[in-house]
């Protein structure tokens, strides 16, 4: 995998400092350095060209586009993936039309991938007659904007949108959901009373639809023991392109995370990482060190691996 990132000068320094103990002896050619991070080499080019190759490459450019983007939020980011390029060409999406265009219940979630912030399900009632307004507003190619966007368009979607938001915050995660239940029985358990409490609402709907993260039969056996089980779920993966329901769900989630992280970085007076990498580990040893190890347990998800490697981290720096 080969990600290409245009980065400002006010990152380049950022990437600069970042990689001064990672830096290759040799530079290539036009390169102001190259360097390794775990799998992925990056090379940074006086240009403000940032390449990353490597299985992981797309960890370590998402984290950079992060700040390129928190360094610069009125900037548009260039960034490119050659290795999707080829694949999209040759499979081209099937929305079914149907389904595009029916008055729906969409559902999706944000946050299960993030260490620090919150998880946020969201269900989310379209109508057929709302489709145009939200088509305008660019909801369509919701994959497509980046959090500065989202931050617009999302208020104006939810005058139009009825939905329910469910905030996990890291306290309830880390109290409730030991390390016997996985990720995906949280997140079925959170669609579930999504859906419901939307549904309670009356809509009148011909689809509901839940962006596909667990086969159907697997979805459900993680409900058994629940009372209210919200069923005739059609599930849909890429659901966010083929239903607008599941794109407003995404859009309206990704939104009401962005707020809650900005909220727990400015508290801690950090710029917080998202996403789940070394810089996270990074992160996590600097406020442990700062508010104690315990603080973690409000801020972060604790059964993800970083937690050990942030322990490892603050026993070498003894
Ligand atoms: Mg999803």
């Amino acid at each position: 995998m080969t990600i290409t990132l245009k980065v400002s000068e006010n990152t380049k320094e950022k990437m600069i400092e970042y990689f001064e103990d990672k830096k290759r002896a040799k530079t290539p050619p036009y390169a102001i350095f190259q360097a390794d991070e775990a799998d992925t080499v990056i090379t940074l080019y006086n240009s403000g060209k940032a390449v990353f190759q490597g299985i992981s490459a797309d960890i370590d450019a998402r984290m950079w586009k992060e700040m390129e983007q928190h360094l610069n939020p009125n900037k548009t980011i260039e960034i490119s993936n050659s290795d999707k390029k080829e694949k999209k060409e040759k499979k081209e999406l099937f929305i079914d039309p149907k389904i595009y265009h029916s008055n729906a219940i969409g559902s999706d979630e944000v946050g299960t991938g993030d260490y620090f912030g919150p998880i946020v399900v969201t269900s989310a009632y379209v109508s057929i007659e709302n489709i145009p307004i939200l088509e305008k507003l660019g909801v369509k190619d919701s994959k497509k904007l980046n959090d500065q966007k989202i931050m617009e368009i999302v208020p104006e979607i939810i005058k139009i949108v009825p939905y329910n938001s469910i905030i996990l915050t890291n306290k309830e995660y880390n109290q409730k959901y030991s390390n016997d239940i996985n990720m995906n029985k949280i997140k079925a358990l959170l669609h579930n009373k999504a859906l419901n409490n939307l549904k309670n609402k009356g809509y009148s709907y011909d689809y509901i639809i839940v962006d596909e993260f667990a086969k159907p039969f697997v979805y459900y056996s993680y409900l058994k023991d629940s009372n209210n089980i919200c069923r005739n779920i059609t599930f849909l993966t890429k659901g966010e392109d083929k239903n607008l329901a599941v794109a407003c769900a995404s859009l309206i989630s990704r939104y009401i995370f962005l707020k809650e992280f900005d909220k727990l970085g400015e508290s801690l007076g950090v710029f917080l990482p998202k996403g789940a990498s070394n810089i996270v580990d990074e992160m996590g040893v600097k406020i442990a060190k700062k508010y104690g190890f315990e603080k973690l347990s409000e801020i972060a998800k604790l059964n993800f691996k970083n937690t050990e490697k942030i322990k490892l981290l603050l026993n070498e720096n003894k």
